[in-house]
């Protein structure tokens, strides 16, 4: 490949080529979200953070399989000790609904926001829930290879043995012993043999409703198992891309890695992606810290930290315009600036149409694109390439002025580029229609109002008022005025 792409390897804490083990196959695992609550502004960083690389690897030309899970069991409410409440039960307990009540409310609310934000939705959508026998099937397994033991019908991972033979905490850096050295004993904790290890099954208290029988307990399956379990079923034992947010690193990743490398006894991922966080007011936006903004809310600006309502492409926008692994802060003034950034770059698709082709190209086309293609593949990098696409709208500008010039083929070259970028790579949306879709709606409707005319130049009046009456039932009011007919929509 000419230009190949690279991306950040959180393992390997450097920038490397990616290389699938199975081109023309890609495999990309994402951990989705809890479904407990509302989406804020920090899940769909890493939904479209994820979208644009999914997208662009198909760009590339890979097949790609993206595995986006949804967790609706064994979440705790304390990552780190793994004790607590369940947070769909709890959240379940709230509302006075069923726990499957909960995770279908927040599935489908998840679902219909990415849909607004048009990302492309995974191939595999795969649920925790459906996959209790995956999840037993690899507690076996590390039993089997005497990496986890169990106690009073549940079983944990073992890291002190793990860590005999493979590297536990690779991934975030931490060291076994500086772990052990700052974690406080927590309530719980007793019948593990380290603080740190971490359960695989828990046996059910009596008051907990989502759990399942199996040999050890009647129970449920620790929160990182899940990952390890449908990673594996649907990309394999090694598989190329894992992502997901940075607080996934400890211990979700960690933890998943440990679970992988015992049950298969191979490296688990080759490449693992992690998007930064969104700060309001330079503070990391999270529902434990109670100071997000849900989708629902920007949209329709009834938030506090609100001034007014921000479309969906205009979100996706300004998430596009940070680097996924730069932190973002939240502000009305960034949101705003996004918006007529975006209003400006989707205008400029309009003013191709008033370009006259000329018979030699002032602009370097192929210039513009290689820079801006050369930003995605260095990590995709996304600001870079929307700062190229800005430095198109003002060629696109001086064009229509006539100060440049393009060839037909050229122009039609730098068209084709700019749909490619913003459409089908970005996934912006032109909200109004797609640009394609206004110019074919405007020729469509432009022939019929010339066939009304010709139908009444030869004084054929029933079917000039069909053609009308017909238009106006679609929400397309004609206009007859001295200068011709034009039209409007409802
Ligand atoms: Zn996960």
């Amino acid at each position: 490949m000419e230009h190949p792409l690279y991306i950040y390897n959180s393992l390997s804490r450097k920038k490397e080529q990616f290389i699938p083990i199975n081109p023309p196959f890609a495999g990309l695992y994402v951990c989705g979200p809890t479904v407990y609550s509302e989406p804020h502004l920090g899940h769909v960083r890493m939904a479209i953070t994820f979208d644009i690389l999914y997208r662009y690897l198909l760009h590339l030309g890979y097949k790609v399989r993206y595995v986006r899970n949804i967790t609706d069991v064994g979440h705790l409410e304390d990552e780190l000790s793994g004790a607590g409440e369940d947070r769909i039960e709890k959240k379940a307990r709230l509302e006075e609904l069923e726990p499957m009540e909960i995770v279908q409310k927040y599935k489908l609310a998840f679902q219909e926001v990415l849909k607004e934000l048009n990302t492309l939705p995974p191939c595999i959508e795969p649920q925790a829930s459906g996959h209790i026998i995956e999840q037993q099937e690899m507690i076996r397994k590390i039993l089997a290879a005497g990496f986890a033991y169990e106690v009073n019908g549940s079983v944990y991972f073992d890291i002190g043995t793990y860590n005999k033979k493979y590297t536990y905490g690779k991934l975030s850096g931490r060291k076994v012993e500086d772990m052990l050295s700052n974690t406080r004993e927590l309530e719980g904790q007793s019948e593990k043999r380290s603080p740190l290890d971490f359960a695989l099954w828990k046996k059910a208290s009596p008051e907990h409703i989502m759990r399942w029988p199996s040999e050890w307990s009647e129970g449920f399956p620790g929160w990182h198992l899940e990952c390890s379990a449908m990673g594996t079923k649907y990309l394999g034992t090694t598989f190329d891309i894992h992502g997901g947010g940075m607080d996934l690193i400890f211990p979700h990743h960690e933890c998943e890695i440990a679970q992988s490398v015992a049950a298969n006894g191979v490296e688990h991922v080759r490449y693992w992606m992690h998007n930064n966080m969104i700060t309001i007011d330079g503070q990391k936006m999270a529902r434990s810290l109670n100071n997000f903004i849900t989708l629902r809310e920007l949209f329709s600006g009834n938030h506090v930290k609100l001034e007014r309502a921000y479309g969906p492409m205009v979100i996706k926008f300004f998430i596009l315009q940070a680097h996924y692994r730069s932190t973002l802060d939240f502000s009305n003034e960034a949101l705003q600036a996004s918006e007529k950034g975006l209003i400006r770059l989707l205008k400029s698709f309009e003013v191709f149409s008033s370009i006259n082709p000329s018979n030699h190209s002032t602009i370097d086309i192929a210039a513009i694109e290689t820079k801006c293609y050369k930003a995605l593949n260095d990590d995709l990098n996304t600001p870079i390439a929307i700062a190229q696409l800005f430095e198109s709208v003002t060629a696109i500008n001086l064009l229509a002025e006539g100060k440049e010039t393009l060839t037909k083929e050229d122009l039609k070259q730098f068209k084709g580029f700019m749909e490619t970028v913003c459409f089908s790579i970005l996934g912006l949306r032109n909200d109004k229609n797609t640009p394609s879709e206004n110019s074919l709606e405007k020729e469509l409707i432009d022939l019929i109002i010339n066939l009304r005319l010709e139908a009444r130049k030869n004084k054929d009046f029933t079917t000039s008022d069909v053609l009308r009456d017909k238009l106006a039932a679609i929400g397309i009011i004609l206009k007859d005025t001295k200068e011709g007919t034009s039209w409007e929509k409802m």
